[in-house]
């Protein structure tokens, strides 16, 4: 029975939406929504059972409304992974960064209030801004996806905006944010009238490049930003929906107010904890898949196409007439990769080195390279 909508007090600037998301299709060589192609390796999946199947005998329970152990290692994580200190009370988690985002902008959007990002940029945003009633302005990337400081300034001062979300590395284009740039961003929003949070997404946090530094760095001078992070990347724990944030306790303190009670199941704090006491196996991976991130790119240059510089576990390139087209042969070759980005671009997720190969055969083949 298909539901007749127009029977239901729907609001208004939802009619006719479709809910958001990449198709999901079976097909050998998945590289559409930048997950991690290598599954947990059977020593890390026998610990995650271990931790289900002892969290499942307290299921009767609600779980740890305030995740205590979870948010102790993950601080631990970040002080190995960006050689941050962060106490306890600085860290927050959700169901993926995508929960966090939304607990940003209950707790310091909402409406008459503005939240402001620079495009392209990642396609919830926008979301993320609808769903809490929150005005949304996107400002402009430079032709390089690089941010100019002096444009960003500006941005602000026009809009005076409430929340700022920079992706670093961003989705979909990979480029990372050079420290200046972040710093003219929370210097603008130091000067708004009624505050502002920078919140950068460091959801690609752990393949940027060498020297390129963790916005977490920046935490300890300036209390108006926070660094969200996520297990779904570098982790390879996307189906556990585990995403994290950091900044001053009192940022954090304010995303507590907007939660739902017990958010975050006993089930998933017990697979994450599990998960990161693997972290220096699962981040010797995220190494390897730098490397053929980068010997993507170099290949993709060879050829004679355009490829933004990426500190993520993806490449766009481009530019192609029809990209649908090649999209299409593609995915007709067995590889499936994602139309995104401004128009002639295509983004490919960095798989196995067997996905690579197909990927690159398959291309090839369609666009004649
Ligand atoms: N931020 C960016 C920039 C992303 O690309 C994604 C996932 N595609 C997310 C946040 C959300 O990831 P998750 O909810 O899985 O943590």
């Amino acid at each position: 029975m298909t539901a007749d909508l127009g029977a239901l007090p729907l609001r208004p600037d939802l009619a006719g939406l479709e809910p958001y998301g990449a198709p999901q299709l079976d097909v050998p060589h998945l590289l559409n929504v930048n997950e991690n192609p290598y599954a947990p390796a059977p020593d890390v999946v026998a610990d995650i059972a271990a931790a289900v199947a002892e969290a499942a005998g307290g299921l009767n329970r609600y779980p740890d409304r305030d995740f205590e152990a979870l948010r102790t290692d993950l601080a631990g994580y970040l002080r190995v992974e960006s050689g941050v200190e962060l106490a306890v009370e600085q860290i927050w988690a959700a169901n993926g960064s995508n929960e966090i985002m939304l607990h940003v902008l209950q707790a310091f959007g909402g409406p008459g209030r503005t939240v402001l990002s620079f495009a392209p940029t990642y396609s919830m945003y926008p979301e993320y801004a609808r769903d809490t009633f929150t005005g949304w302005v996107a400002g402009r990337r430079e032709a390089d996806f690089a941010l100019d400081p002096d444009v960003a300034r500006a941005a602000l001062a026009e809009h005076a905006p409430s929340v700022v979300l920079l992706a670093s590395p961003n989705n979909p284009t990979g480029t990372a944010l050079p420290p200046a740039a972040v710093l003219a961003v929370l210097d603008a929003a130091a000067a708004v009238p009624g505050g502002c949070v920078v919140v950068v997404d460091e959801a690609y946090g752990e393949f940027r490049r060498a020297g390129v530094p963790s916005a977490l760095e920046l935490l300890a001078d300036h209390p108006h930003l926070a660094v969200s992070r996520t297990m779904s990347k570098a982790f390879g724990l996307a189906g556990a929906r585990v995403g994290y944030l950091a900044a001053a306790p009192a940022l954090v303190d304010a995303l507590r107010v907007v939660r739902l009670p017990y958010h975050l199941s006993a089930v998933t704090q017990a697979v994450a904890r599990a998960a990161l006491r693997h972290a220096p196996a699962l981040m010797a991976q995220v190494g390897s898949l730098r490397d053929e991130r980068d010997a993507l790119v170099d290949w993709l240059r060879e050829r004679g196409l355009t490829v933004a510089d990426s500190d993520a576990n993806f490449v766009l390139f481009g530019l192609f007439d029809d990209r649908h087209a090649v999209w299409q042969g593609l995915l007709d070759r067995g590889v499936l990769i994602r139309e995104v980005g401004p128009e002639g671009w295509l983004r490919v997720s960095v798989g196995t080195p067997q996905d690579m190969v197909a990927f690159k055969d398959a291309l090839v083949e369609v666009a004649g390279l």
